[in-house]
């Protein structure tokens, strides 16, 4: 079974929004005999492994499928094998920009109390950074800039509604495509997704470490360009 997402492509919030509208939010169920199955292949890839996927559809209680998963082009994690809207410039699978698109009501219940605006940012650096492999000027732009406040957050410790303004100056430029690429991220949002929402603040902060940590071989030319940037002194944090 396929679950099928509205047909073609939407842009930012009007895809979340769209997205919104359907009202599904997947949550990975993984029963005994699709194990069982699974392991009798004895493949280690996951995917393209049926699972029995619970998700929720708002209104209508809940429901079970079994559907396939499949690796995310994107960010590598294994996500629901659906139809659907994909960001216009952020290469991922539509499964998995499903689930990002499904933190939505998690980022909006957060409260002053949990640094709403660097956790917000945080998590939309470490996903636009992990979808980073097409030659398109604006996924180069984007990748470029997000990690560039990777960096300005866990270096120098700028809060993120003052990223929020930096990035916008920062994104005027041609940024090269940025290889090599990491392998693999460490955590990536299908970790946020199948996490209990109390968990999340954490591991929110935990994929931000890692995805900059994963981007080592670049750490020095996104040093370079933060330093390089108005409104940004090298080892300070500007308020
Ligand atoms: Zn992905």
């Amino acid at each position: 079974m396929r679950i099928c997402f509205r047909a073609g492509h939407c842009r930012g919030g009007d895809q979340v929004q769209a997205l919104q509208q359907e009202n599904f939010g997947f949550r990975r169920f993984a029963g005994e005999e699709e194990l069982a199955a699974a392991r009798s292949t004895g493949s280690d890839d996951r995917a393209r492994r049926p699972r029995v996927i619970r998700f929720r559809q708002q209104g209508t209680g809940r429901y079970r499928a079994v559907v396939s998963e499949v690796r995310c082009c994107g960010c590598g994690a294994i996500v629901p094998d659906v139809t659907g809207p994909v960001h216009a410039y952020m290469p991922s699978s539509p499964g998995c920009w499903a689930l990002y698109c499904g933190l939505e009501d998690w980022k909006a219940s957060l409260s002053v109390g949990h640094d709403a605006p660097t956790l917000v940012q945080h998590l939309v650096d470490s996903y636009a950074a992990q979808h980073s492999d097409s030659p398109d000027r604006r996924n180069r732009q984007s990748v470029a800039v997000h990690l560039i406040s990777l960096c300005a957050s866990l270096e120098q410790g700028i809060p993120g509604a003052r990223l929020r303004q930096l990035i916008g100056t920062w994104t005027h430029r041609e940024y090269p495509l940025l290889v090599p690429r990491p392998d693999a991220y460490q955590l990536t949002v299908r970790d946020l997704a199948d996490a209990a929402e109390q968990d999340r603040t954490g591991l929110v902060s935990d994929m931000a470490a890692a995805t900059w940590a994963a981007w080592s071989a670049q750490h020095d030319q996104i040093r370079a360009w933060l330093a390089a940037m108005p409104g940004v002194r090298p080892g300070t944090a500007p308020r």
